[in-house]
């Protein structure tokens, strides 16, 4: 058995603490290295203010975790690139699509592994989604995400700035999962964006698209709702309705019900894994080309200021 992959994680938020580190912590493939972020006590490994001093100062590592907003991604993953150091990117995986364009071509040429991580599409329903609607005719599919902004991003200013999507940032979840499990592509065809008067990202959005065949898909995002929060697909089909719903981790199909334990950032960190003994990369620019889509052929509207 080869040596455990020496990583390091950069951007020690939400997600680093609440997923990142337990699933490495949990992983014999991968050790914790180091940590980098600008404020914070670390994790119990040699702690660094940026990844550049990280780089200068640090232990050896072979890989780093980009677990910071989207619009800092390109610069930290060029420069641990440029290192030759494998890049496991969390969604999404830039602010533009032209950047992670360039990563990709980067790493390529740097021969190291990149992973733009799609965590959505490795939730407990979304295998044997793709792999049910395979068989069958799409008919019309109905994507609601609808969540508590004031709940779930606390104090997160990134994500209503420009390049921080705003509604997208769950919303892009829910793509993630849409562009794996139907079997045809599809297309916008027209959107409204709500941005509040005081931010420079959307709060809710409405999409319509077509698929290949005709079949309708909409999309139906908001960040205020308050009650019940809503991450479900739900797809007709020539066979009956498959729905997925808690962001993809409990699949209704015309037979009953499945449900699985949650894996997500344990299969995610095996994928890597695998990418890095393999020596490939997984970039799938798919969902951010959705939300791009919908920043430019979508109306945008102004609403009414949002606050925390
Ligand atoms: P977060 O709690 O705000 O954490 C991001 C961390 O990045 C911050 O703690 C910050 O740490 C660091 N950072 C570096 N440069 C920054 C900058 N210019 N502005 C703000 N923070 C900066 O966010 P998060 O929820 O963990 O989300 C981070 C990424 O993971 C996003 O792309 C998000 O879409 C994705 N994600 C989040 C979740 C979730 O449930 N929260 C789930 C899956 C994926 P320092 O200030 O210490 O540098």
């Amino acid at each position: 058995m080869s040596a455990p992959v020496r990583i390091a994680v950069v951007g020690l938020g939400k997600i680093a603490r609440d997923q990142h580190l337990p699933a490495i912590a949990g992983d014999p493939g991968f050790t914790l290295a180091a940590t980098a972020s600008r404020e914070g006590e670390g994790a119990g490994v040699p702690h660094f203010a940026s990844l550049d001093a990280l780089l200068a100062d640090g232990p050896p590592v072979d890989a780093v975790a980009l677990c910071t907003p989207p619009q800092v991604r390109y610069d930290l993953a060029a420069a641990a690139i440029g290192r030759g150091l494998h890049v496991f990117l969390e969604k999404p995986p830039g602010a533009t699509l032209a950047e992670v364009v360039a990563l990709d071509a980067l790493a390529a040429r740097a021969g190291v592994t990149l992973f733009a991580s799609w965590h959505s599409r490795f939730a407990a329903g979304v295998a044997p989604a793709r792999d049910w609607l395979a068989a069958r005719t799409v008919r019309r599919v109905a994507i609601t995400w609808r969540e508590d902004v004031r709940v779930w991003h606390p104090g997160q200013r990134w994500i209503w700035e420009a390049g921080g999507l705003g509604v997208f940032d769950p919303g892009i979840n829910a793509l993630s999962i849409a562009t794996a499990i139907l079997p045809h592509p599809f297309f916008l065809q027209d959107a409204v964006l709500q941005f509040p008067a005081n931010r420079d990202a959307p709060i809710a959005a409405d999409l319509r698209f077509r698929d290949a065949t005709g079949a309708p898909v909409t999309m139906d995002l908001d960040f205020r709702q308050t009650g019940p929060q809503s991450w479900d697909i739900v797809v007709d089909t020539d066979d009956g309705t498959l729905t997925l719903s808690n962001g993809g981790a409990v699949l209704m199909l015309p037979d009953g019900e499945r449900r699985a334990p949650d894996r997500e950032y344990p299969a995610l960190y095996a994928r890597f894994a695998e990418l890095i003994a393999g020596g490939e990369c997984d970039v799938d620019v798919a969902p951010l080309r959705h939300v791009a889509d919908a920043f430019l052929r979508g109306r945008h509207e102004r609403v009414e200021p949002f606050h925390d």
